[in-house]
């Protein structure tokens, strides 16, 4: 587009963020909502809304999708967490065909009640022995153990101590737990001790949880888990880790920062998810004894009272850890790490910022929302499915592009993407700054 042809995009689109609705006031619960969707609906009109998008076929390198308002678009695929492309290898697939022949489809019940099947008691026996845990236990997904593992073991007069930037899954299980919520600094260990030491000096009655990531998504990078780990043992406080997406795709025999930091088996909890690198929806939290398993086994609502994993989902994910955890695991991650490198230095070297360290998701740093936006439009059209993470996913003025890299890109794939986040950028920059100055004149004409 040429200088001063843009279509007029709104500034009420390129503004505000979903978190203006977040406290809607009012006595009618469903009509004080309804801003929300104007303003959504602005920017679906104008095509500034990238989110609620649909497959139309696997989530393999390239791949064809809709956006909500029902356009098509096809190109190069960075928006699917499928890291070691597990989703549609043909031995899950095949073990997922097989125990629909045995089982059918469905779990029938919670895990308390039957709903545990062959294939899910083996799953969690593998899970405990692949992190070098004594037990295991599965959640109907990576938010419900998340959540579920807080809930379960906190109480309101409890303590829970948790990185700023931790997921919601995380935030939510506390607010669900504990009056007593204390935010440290991203990744500091310093800000969490400083919580730990006021925490206890005025209470040595209640317990406390210590609540991290050992990846986090937005920002890729890792926190000292050793380090928190032994804050935790001084001040009598119990670890938690979510180790959602690092696990299977980074370190040592796909276990992770927890094994990188020489921590496996020392972590008093592990919360997972199958929903990055194992090929299904789904989640798990292992412990250290089978008392902390059956506590949560029975005082955890979404293993208590949700139905468990289908056998198909168990059977998969199964599957998928033969996989990781062998040679083919091994080149997958290799495959996975080398076009994660060639993405991040092909994108510095033409001039993006790319956060944090190497890992399958790499964030280009954008900035202003509304510039954001415009570029997000952008990427369909350059050949690119990418997702846009904008406040309050991430920090004001810091949203970014993010590119989920899969073992199953080529390089040819990596330099289109590249190339379509240069085009995207330069447009979107072009249209922003384009809109800025004529709202300039507008201003300066009264
Ligand atoms: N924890 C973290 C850190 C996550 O990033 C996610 C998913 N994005 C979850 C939990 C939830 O996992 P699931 O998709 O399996 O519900």
């Amino acid at each position: 587009m040429l200088k001063g042809t843009f279509s007029y995009t709104p500034p009420a689109a390129l503004a505000g963020s979903a978190r203006d609705y977040r406290h809607a006031r009012g006595a009618d619960l469903l009509a004080r909502i309804e801003g929300f969707y104007k303003w959504q609906n602005l920017r679906r009109q104008h095509g500034l809304w990238p989110f609620s998008r649909s497959i139309d076929e696997r989530p393999g390198a390239v791949t064809a999708a809709r956006d909500d308002a029902g356009g098509h678009f096809r190109g190069v695929n960075f928006a699917s967490e499928d890291y070691l492309n597990l989703a549609s290898h043909p031995a899950i697939r095949q073990a997922a065909h097989e125990v629909i022949d045995q089982f059918g489809v469905h779990s029938a019940g919670p895990a308390t009640l039957m709903g545990a099947s062959a294939h899910s008691v083996r799953l969690e026996r593998k899970i405990a022995d692949f992190l070098d845990m004594e037990e295991a236990l599965l959640f109907p997904t990576g938010w419900a153990a998340a959540c579920g593992a807080i809930k379960g073991l906190v109480r309101p007069s409890d303590h829970v101590v948790m990185d700023a930037l931790a997921h919601p899954s995380l935030k939510e299980g506390a607010a669900a737990a504990a009056r007593n919520i204390f935010l440290f600094r991203h990744n500091s260990v310093e800000d969490c001790r400083r919580w730990l030491q006021q925490i206890r000096a005025a209470d040595a009655q209640n317990g406390i949880m210590v609540v991290t990531e050992s990846l986090f998504s937005m920002d890729s990078d890792t926190p000292d888990l050793a380090a928190l780990q032994a804050l935790c043992d001084e001040f009598n406080a119990t670890f938690l880790v979510d180790v959602a997406h690092d696990l299977g795709a980074l370190g040592p025999g796909g276990r992770g920062a927890i094994a990188a930091q020489g921590l496996l088996g020392q972590v008093d909890l592990v919360v997972g998810s199958f929903s990055k690198s194992f090929a299904a929806n789904g989640g798990f939290v292992a412990c250290r004894s089978r008392e902390a398993k059956e506590y949560l086994r029975f005082f955890s609502s979404p293993c208590a009272f949700s139905s468990a994993l289908s056998p198909i989902q168990a059977a998969s994910v199964m599957k998928a850890f033969e996989i990781v955890e062998g040679a083919e695991g091994q080149a997958l991650r290799d495959q996975l790490m080398g076009n994660i490198q060639n993405l991040r230095r092909q994108l510095v070297e033409a001039g993006f910022e790319v956060l944090g360290e190497p890992s399958a998701v790499v964030c280009v740093k954008v900035g202003a929302e509304g510039l954001a936006r415009l570029v997000a439009r952008r990427l369909p059209e350059a050949g690119l499915i990418a997702n846009l993470a904008e406040f309050p996913a991430v920090r004001k003025d810091h949203a970014r592009l993010r590119l989920q890299v899969m073992a199953g890109h080529t390089e040819a794939n990596i330099r289109d993407a590249v190339e379509a986040v240069k085009a995207a950028f330069a447009g979107g920059r072009e249209e922003f700054d384009w809109l800025t100055s004529e709202r300039e004149k507008l201003r300066a004409h009264g």
